[in-house]
């Protein structure tokens, strides 16, 4: 019998992981790539996720484990070491361990607007082969979900899995539900996956002899980065401090924000107060300061780790001094950062103290 599978574990797995948060459709993607798998292309497939606290922005990862027609899959294990690893959201990159188990030949498919060597610099991504794709831009422009997009590009990385497979599993599945969505989300595959067809693949860590990334995570608590258990009686933090992002200690919530942020405009702010009393998450601090040779208070701008995107505060604006715009724009024009600087040490974190 031919083989499929053009590598696999010492079990005879190749495997897929996909990290993203609640609300992108990772579940539903790799569903979708295990249906692949079992309906269109003679494997052996299994799929299921592993959720946080099932609340949109909550980390969530998504595995999936094929073998060939002979084998069985008995393992039900979240995948460690995976071929492919799927990245949805960028914020994720550098708030969690995302990166744990990759070896020098998986495959990174990461959301993002950098370019691949500016990405694996930024994210200190030290071993594997890196494809970059703005997925949340490309799905805009498709008027399909992210995860449509992060499919193409997955699926492009295997240089196995069959577009034509996954894009009539869609037709019979999506398609069926939401009729209406079927031609966005077949164009958001074909161009995730024209996106990531065309790229080479950057090798990350080409002077580095770091072949499989047991220990990169800054966090240290992923999936196989500590050599202890870290949670357990003797190595757990004291307390109970999740040291991860979301966490009471940090309350960074930058990673559950869905590609849109509210940009500052200072020059046209009057001080109003609105945005303050909308956001549900205390973004506005509003300090004392001298204007006109008087004692005012007045908006410094937002402290953007502690937004998470829901752009109320952009709603209640009567001067347009907060306007929505595209977080990779943001984030390329440096917007994020001036206000991050400028509050550092101000906010929640003193509190936290
Ligand atoms: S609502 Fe607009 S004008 Fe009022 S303080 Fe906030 S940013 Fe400034
Ligand atoms: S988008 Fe605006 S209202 Fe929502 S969390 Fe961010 S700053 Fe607050």
């Amino acid at each position: 019998m031919n083989t499929i599978l053009p590598d696999t574990d010492i079990n005879g797995y190749y495997e897929i992981r996909l990290e993203s948060i609640g609300g992108l459709g990772a579940n539903l993607a790799g569903k979708l790539l295990g249906e692949l798998g079992v309906f269109y292309m003679g494997l052996n497939a299994s799929s299921f996720s592993s959720y946080g606290s099932e609340k949109k922005g909550s980390p969530v990862r998504a595995f999936v484990r094929y073998r060939e027609q002979k084998g069985e899959i008995r393992n039900n294990a979240p995948v460690l070491k995976p071929h492919i690893l799927g990245i949805f959201h960028e914020a994720m990159a550098y708030n969690y361990p995302v990166f744990d188990g990759i070896k020098k030949n998986s495959k990174i498919v990461l959301n993002t607007a950098f370019s691949a060597g500016e990405a694996a610099q930024k994210y200190n991504i030290t071993t594997g082969q890196l494809y970059v794709m703005n997925a949340g831009a490309i799905a805009r422009k498709c008027g399909c979900r992210l995860n449509m997009v992060m499919l193409g590009g997955v699926i492009a990385a295997s240089g196995f899995l069959s577009l034509d497979g996954m894009k009539s599993l869609c037709r019979e599945n999506l398609g069926k539900k939401y009729p209406e969505a079927i031609l966005g989300n077949l164009k958001g595959i074909e161009q995730g996956y024209e996106m990531v067809r065309t790229q080479e693949g950057y090798v990350c860590g080409k002077d580095s002899t770091n072949v499989e990334n047991l220990a990169q995570s800054p966090a240290g608590c992923g999936l196989v980065s500590m050599k202890e258990p870290w949670s357990g009686r003797f190595s757990g933090y004291l307390g109970g401090v999740n040291p991860a992002a979301g966490n009471s200690m940090e309350n960074d919530l930058s990673a559950s924000r869905e590609g849109y942020v509210p940009v500052f405009h200072p020059e046209k702010c009057i001080h109003c107060g609105l945005c303050d009393s909308t956001c549900p998450d205390m973004v506005f601090r509003f300090e004392k300061k001298m204007v006109d040779g008087k004692e005012n208070i007045v908006n410094p701008g937002p402290d953007y780790r502690y937004c998470k995107g829901c752009l109320r505060c952009v709603s209640v604006c009567p001067v347009a001094a907060l306007t929505r715009e595209e977080e990779e724009k943001a984030l390329k024009e440096g917007w994020l950062k001036k206000w991050e600087n400028q509050n550092k040490g101000k906010g929640h974190e003193k509190e936290a103290g």
